[in-house]
C-alpha cells in the first residue's frame, strides 16, 4: 500500500530544511510545483521547479491572497485513486501526491509588540489550510507534511521503499488537521481578545446597528480621548439627537452632554416658561416665570459665577428680548430651545462663536428608551428615568400640610432634583433654585453646599423648600435644614429611620412629602 510520489507541491513560509528536502525529491525524479517565494528560493539553489501560476495558468494575485486556490491544485489533491482519474484527465488535472505546506506566521505576527489588526489579518493563511485539509482528507493517496521535522524520515522512507506507507500517511494527516485546528484557534482567540481594543471600537458594531454616525467630534471629555456623535435613525423632536445647529463653533462632546442635561431638565416644565442653566452636567440655576426673559434672569441669579460659560436651555420660543438679556448678562457656550424668532437669531448672530441649537417642538410626553453605559469589560443597560410623580397626589407624612406655595415649590424642586447628580439637594423658593448641592458623597455635605451657594448669591434660604433625590438616612439632615430656614421637604422616603425623620420634621413644624420614587442620577 505504499504510494509512489511523482509530483509534489511545496509552499512554505517557514523555509527551514526546504532546500535539502527539495534536492532529495528532485534526485528521486519527483516533479516539484511551488508558489512564488518558495519557487524563487529553490531555483536559486539550482533546483528545477514549476511555478504554480504556470501550472494553473492563472497568476498569483491580491498580494498573495490567491496563489493556489484553483481547481487544478485542489482537484490534484482531492482526486480519488481509482475513482476520479477520468474527470481529472478531462480537465487536465494531474495528481499531486505530496504536499509540503506550512502557514503564514500568524502566531509570531500577533506576538509582535506593535502589531496592527490589518497586519494580523494579512497573516491569516487561506490557501495553505485549504490545501492541507484537502491533502489530509485524501490521505488515502496523498502524503501531507506541515512540519520540517518530518521531512527527513519521509525522504528516507521514499528513498528506501519508493513510496510512503498508508500508516504514515494517516499519522501525517492527523497531524495536519491538528495543525490547521490550532491555527484557526489562534485566529479566533486573537480576534475575540481584541474585541475591546481601540481598533474594534472605532465604530462599534452594536452601535452602528441602532445608531447612525452623525459627526466626528474634535475629542471626547478630554483632548486625548477620540469621540464621535451617533444619533438614532429617527430621533424625536425635542431631543439632542434631533437638534440642529443654527450657528456657532462646532459642538464638543461636553457641549452635547450638557445640552442634553439642560434640555432634559427644562422638559420637566410643561405649562410655564422655564430656563435651565447647566454647568458640568449639573443645573446651576433653574427658574420658571411668566416669560422666558424673567425665567432666565431668575435662573441666572441662583449662581452667576457658575453660569459663566454655561449651557442654557429653554422650553419655549426664544425671542430677541431674551437673547439680548442673555448677552448682556453673561458669556454662554450653548443655547438650546425648541424655537427662535428672527430677532433672537439676529441678536445671537453678533456673537459668531456662540453655539445656538434648535431642538424642535418639545414632546408632550417622553417615550420609554434605553440607556447604555460602558463599564470595563461590559455594558450596563437600563430604562431611561422618564418617570415623574404628581406632587399634588403624593403622600404628606407630617402633621402640617404644605401651603399652596410650598407645594408648587416642592413640585418644582423635585423636577430639578431629578436632573442633579447624586447626592442631590435642591433649595427652591418662588419657583427659583436658591441653592443646588450636587454630586457629593454625603447628603449632608450636599445640603451644606446648597446653603453656601444661596449665601454666595445673596439669596435667602429661609422660606425655601428642600428636595432630596434619595431618602434621609438620619434626622440630622432635617434638623440642619430646619436650622437653615427650610419650611418643607420633598424626598422619596423609605429609610428604616423614616419615623425618626418624620418626628424631626414635626418637631420643626415642617411639611414633608414622600414621593415613593427615587431619582439617583450618576
Ligand atoms: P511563498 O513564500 O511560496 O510565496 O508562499 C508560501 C505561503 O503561501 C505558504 O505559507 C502557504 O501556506 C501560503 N499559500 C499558498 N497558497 C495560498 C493561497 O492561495 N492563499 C493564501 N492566502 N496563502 C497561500
Amino acid at each position: 500500500n505504499r504510494v509512489p510520489i511523482r509530483r509534489a507541491l511545496i509552499s512554505v513560509s517557514d523555509k527551514t530544511n526546504i532546500e535539502s528536502l527539495a534536492t532529495g525529491l528532485s534526485r528521486l525524479g519527483v516533479e516539484i510545483l511551488s508558489t512564488g517565494g518558495t519557487a524563487k528560493m529553490l531555483e536559486q539553489a539550482g533546483i528545477l521547479v514549476t511555478e504554480i501560476s504556470e501550472y494553473t495558468e492563472f497568476p498569483e494575485m491580491m498580494d498573495g491572497r490567491i496563489k493556489t486556490l484553483h481547481p487544478r491544485v485542489h482537484g490534484a489533491l482531492l482526486g480519488r485513486n481509482g475513482v476520479d482519474e477520468e474527470v481529472m484527465s478531462q480537465h487536465g488535472i494531474e495528481s499531486i501526491d505530496l504536499l509540503v505546506v506550512n502557514l503564514y506566521p500568524f502566531e509570531s505576527t500577533i506576538k509582535k509588540a506593535d502589531v496592527t489588526l490589518e497586519e494580523a489579518i494579512e497573516n491569516i493563511d487561506i490557501g495553505g489550510p485549504a490545501m492541507i485539509r484537502a491533502a489530509a482528507k485524501n490521505h488515502d493517496r496523498v502524503t501531507v507534511m506541515v512540519s520540517p521535522s518530518d521531512y527527513e524520515e519521509m525522504l528516507d522512507e521514499l528513498t528506501t521503499y519508493g513510496g510512503i506507507s498508508h500508516a504514515n500517511r494517516h499519522i501525517l494527516a492527523a497531524k495536519a488537521f491538528a495543525h490547521t485546528a490550532r491555527y484557526d484557534g489562534l485566529i479566533a482567540n486573537y480576534l475575540s481578545a481584541i474585541n475591546d481594543t481601540e481598533e474594534q471600537e472605532d465604530f462599534p458594531r452594536y452601535l452602528t446597528q441602532q445608531f447612525k454616525h452623525r459627526s466626528e467630534l474634535r475629542y471626547g471629555e478630554n483632548p486625548h480621548q477620540k469621540a464621535a456623535f451617533y444619533t438614532e435613525e429617527h430621533p424625536v423632536s425635542g431631543t439632542i439627537g434631533h437638534a440642529w445647529q443654527i450657528q456657532g463653533k462646532a459642538l464638543s462632546y461636553n457641549n452635547i452632554a450638557d445640552a442634553d442635561a439642560a434640555l432634559s431638565c427644562v422638559k420637566e416644565f410643561k405649562n410655564t416658561p422655564a430656563c435651565v442653566i447647566v454647568k458640568h452636567a449639573n443645573p446651576c440655576g433653574v427658574a420658571t416665570e411668566s416669560n422666558l426673559t424673567l425665567a432666565y434672569l431668575k435662573a441666572f441669579a441662583t449662581d452667576p459665577t457658575s453660569a459663566f460659560g454655561g449651557v442654557l436651555a429653554f422650553n419655549g420660543k426664544l425671542t430677541g428680548k431674551t437673547a439680548e438679556t442673555i448677552l448682556e448678562k453673561q458669556f454662554a457656550e450653548v443655547i438650546v430651545a425648541p424655537e427662535f424668532d428672527d430677532e433672537a437669531l439676529k441678536v445671537f448672530a453678533t456673537k459668531k462663536n456662540l453655539r445656538v441649537i434648535c431642538c424642535g417642538k418639545l414632546p408632550e410626553e417622553t417615550k420609554p428608551w434605553m440607556m447604555y453605559k460602558r463599564v470595563s469589560g461590559g455594558l450596563l443597560v437600563q430604562d431611561a428615568d422618564i418617570e415623574m410623580i404628581n406632587v399634588h397626589e403624593a403622600k404628606v407624612v407630617t402633621k402640617r400640610q404644605p401651603t399652596e406655595q410650598e407645594l408648587t415649590d416642592m413640585s418644582f424642586a423635585w423636577k430639578v432634583c431629578k436632573w442633579v447628580k447624586s447626592n442631590a439637594i435642591v433649595y427652591v423658593k418662588g419657583e427659583q433654585t436658591i441653592g443646588v448641592g450636587a454630586g457629593q458623597m454625603s447628603r449632608v455635605v450636599s445640603a451644606r453646599i446648597a446653603s453656601i451657594k444661596a449665601d454666595d448669591a445673596d439669596l435667602k434660604v429661609p422660606g425655601s423648600v428642600m428636595a432630596s433625590d434619595a431618602f434621609f438616612p438620619f434626622r440630622d439632615g432635617i434638623d440642619a435644614a430646619a436650622q437653615a430656614g427650610i419650611t418643607a421637604v420633598i424626598q422619596p422616603g423609605g429609610s428604616i429611620r423614616d419615623e425618626e425623620v418624620i418626628q424631626a420634621a414635626n418637631h420643626h413644624d415642617m411639611a414633608m412629602i414622600f414621593t415613593g420614587m427615587r431619582h439617583f442620577n450618576h
